[in-house]
């Protein structure tokens, strides 16, 4: 009974001696080697050379403040919620009487983590957040050693209050015409919401 069209016919025909020095051999993979020395190397030098990346390339998140500085994330838990690799946890904390400059909302994130290897940049993070507190960059994850060391914590996702992340670029235009509609929760469905939102 034949299982596969895959067969391979055997030779038992006589090597000659140069075959059994194995020369043909030899000298055919040469040929492919030195042929190699004259085609352009696809190999990028990274860090130093970057690929180019699609405008809408999803890379590490950013946990944003807003114009004053605080943190925009009130831990609501709708980005945990909402990611299918159940990469995000965080722990919440109460916002204390002259701590505004820090949080913008009562209720803040005292530990935010993202396990960067269970994530697998969807973006549904992003788009689940009421308060805008969270996107994706054109950042690439850092390579590391150790599994504990791709486990993000604030001090990395926070963006920097003198080095802000302009997440702007990766944004299609609709996408920052609607966010720009006045009284929209950007999670709600784009279509329904824009063209509610332009009857105003
Ligand atoms: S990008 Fe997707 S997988 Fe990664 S943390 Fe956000 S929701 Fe989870
Ligand atoms: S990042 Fe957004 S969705 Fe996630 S806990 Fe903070 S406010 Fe909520």
């Amino acid at each position: 009974m034949q299982l596969t069209n895959r067969k391979v016919v055997v030779s038992n025909k006589e090597q000659s001696f140069a075959e059994r020095l194995y020369l043909p051999a030899i000298i055919k993979g040469m040929i492919i080697t030195a042929s190699h020395l004259f085609k352009k190397s696809p190999t990028i030098m990274y860090p130093e050379q970057k690929r180019p990346i699609a405008p809408v390339f999803r890379g590490q998140h950013v946990l944003k403040l807003d114009e004053n500085g605080a943190e925009r994330c009130t831990s609501c838990g709708m980005c945990a919620i909402a990611c299918p690799a159940e990469a995000i946890t965080m722990t919440s904390g109460e916002r204390k009487k002259g701590e505004e400059h820090l949080y913008r909302e009562e209720k803040y994130a005292a530990t935010y983590e993202i396990d960067m290897l269970r994530c697998i940049f969807c973006g549904l993070c992003e788009e689940a957040c009421p308060k805008e507190a969270i996107f994706l960059t054109d950042r690439l994850v850092d390579t590391e050693f150790e599994r504990k060391d791709f486990i993000y914590g604030k001090d990395k996702l926070v963006e920097k209050i003198d080095k802000r992340i302009d997440v702007s670029i990766r944004q299609t235009p609709e996408v920052l015409a609607f966010k720009k509609i006045p009284g929209l929760k950007h999670n709600e469905l784009f279509d329904k919401k824009l063209n509610k939102g332009n009857k105003h």
